[in-house]
């Protein structure tokens, strides 16, 4: 056997484990150069069963089909003493009572066969397995040459093993993620019903107790206009958590995409914090805007921004007892960036990365709340292409909350249709 020839053996297997050849060809590849390099009859590679007992047919060169489909071959004595990591010669094959299937042998032609096991680390996987059709001695250094390409081989499987369990892991992931999307899909249509159904009966007892509360049906009693009134507040508590909870399939089925346009930030803030500036007077706290001269307009729903600033200053409003809220507004390179920030109880830090998951409260306050106005001004930012985060405190603060969100200034075509 030549050394270059050997050599560029090696250098053709070597090349395939390194490049992007399936493990299936290197296998291929290391069965025939052996076979062809080392002028044998044949040359397979086989792999051992889980349970053990049996080899399995993977790969082979020079060796007929009618051969390789003459029966299971049981883990005989010579496939255990490879599986205990040793290389077993059966120089005269057909005569050998250790070989399970010397007929066949004789009819292929086989005369002695060289069993080495495979071993990508400690445990053999396999078998490589040379046949000659002269009867003959293997020298020390044949041996070790084909032990190192039986390595090369087990390094072949272990790739192709792992290709395989990574391609079923990606197509249960992908399955369990579509799964997802149908109860999702669901879900939401669920909910939608639900909350329909849930809106129309309390808006009419509402609409009775207001009439009640007018003194339309009677004089009413203090305890009974008490009673009343708590009664209206609590209907009108589970009214703003059914507008919350219709927002949320609206937003999700992509409804909003279809009032997308270009609207100008600015104004949408002097909007709402007009509409909130008596409730912050009421509370003794300064409502500050520092907008700029002019913002890029932003491509987006004139309603559904409108909502996500009512709701931070609502909440900065709502969370602050004395100090003030500020709405501060910038434009970035490719991003308009929005600032609320306020002097009031902040969050404690264990509920920072919880606080925009729905139905979310901190453990720090004391005032009613669905807890969906956080994740709705997430979900409506995110279908913007925007992103929202917070700090608490705002960086150079003892106290108070900053909730920065950003929006693209174009906001990439965003289509109907488009999953958001
Ligand atoms: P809600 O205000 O109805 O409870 P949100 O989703 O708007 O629901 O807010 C979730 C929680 O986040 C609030 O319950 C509150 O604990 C906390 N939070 C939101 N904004 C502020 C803020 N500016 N300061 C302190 N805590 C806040």
């Amino acid at each position: 056997m030549k050394n270059e020839k050997l050599l560029q053996t090696l250098y053709t297997i070597a090349t395939g484990l390194t490049s992007s050849l399936a493990p299936e060809e290197v296998l291929a590849t290391i069965v025939e150069g052996i076979t062809k390099t080392m002028n044998f009859k044949g040359c397979s590679l086989m792999l051992i069963s889980p349970d053990k007992s049996r080899l399995i047919h993977t790969t082979s060169y020079g060796i007929s089909k009618g051969y390789l489909r003459k029966g299971p071959v049981q883990a005989d004595a010579i496939i255990k003493r490879v599986m205990q990591g040793r290389t077993v010669l059966i120089k005269d094959a057909i005569h050998d009572s250790r070989v399970q299937y010397k007929e066949q042998a004789e009819k292929e032609g086989i005369a002695s066969m060289l069993s080495v096991p495979l071993m990508p680390d400690d445990e053999v996987v396999g078998i490589l397995r040379v046949y000659t059709s002269e009867q003959r001695q293997f020298t020390a250094k044949e041996i070790k040459f084909l032990s190192s390409l039986a390595n090369l081989g087990a390094l072949a499987l272990r790739k192709a093993m792992l290709n395989a369990a990574l391609g079923r892991s990606l197509e249960e992931h992908s399955a369990k993620i579509s799964k997802m999307e149908e109860d999702q899909v669901r879900f939401l249509r669920f909910l939608n019903m639900a909350a329909h159904d849930l809106k129309a009966p309390l808006a009419a007892i509402q609409g009775f107790l207001w009439i009640m509360l007018d003194g339309y049906c009677g004089v009413l009693g203090d305890k009974q206009r008490d009673m009343l009134q708590r009664s209206s507040l609590r209907i009108d508590e589970l009214l703003y958590l059914i507008s919350d909870l219709l927002d949320i399939p609206r937003i999700e089925s992509g409804q909003m995409l279809r009032e997308m346009e270009g609207v100008p930030l600015c104004q949408i803030i002097e909007g709402s914090c007009s509409e909130l500036y008596n409730q912050a007077k009421d509370k003794g706290i300064e409502l500050r805007m520092e907008l700029p001269q002019c913002l890029p307009e932003i491509l987006g729903s004139n309603l559904r921004l409108k909502q996500v600033i009512t709701n931070l200053v609502g909440n900065a409003i709502n969370y602050t007892s004395q100090g003030a809220v500020t709405v501060r507004a910038a434009e970035l390179d490719d991003d308009v960036e929005v600032e609320v920030i306020d002097t009031g109880i902040g969050i404690p830090p264990q509920d920072l990365p919880l606080i925009f998951d729905d139905f979310f409260r901190a453990s720090n306050i004391g005032i009613r709340g669905t807890g969906l106005g956080l994740s709705i001004t997430k979900r409506i930012l995110e279908a913007h292409g925007g992103k929202i985060r917070v700090e608490s405190p705002p960086s150079g603060s003892q106290t108070g909350s900053k909730f920065t969100f950003i929006l693209p200034k174009k906001s990439g075509g965003l289509k109907e249709g488009d999953k958001l």
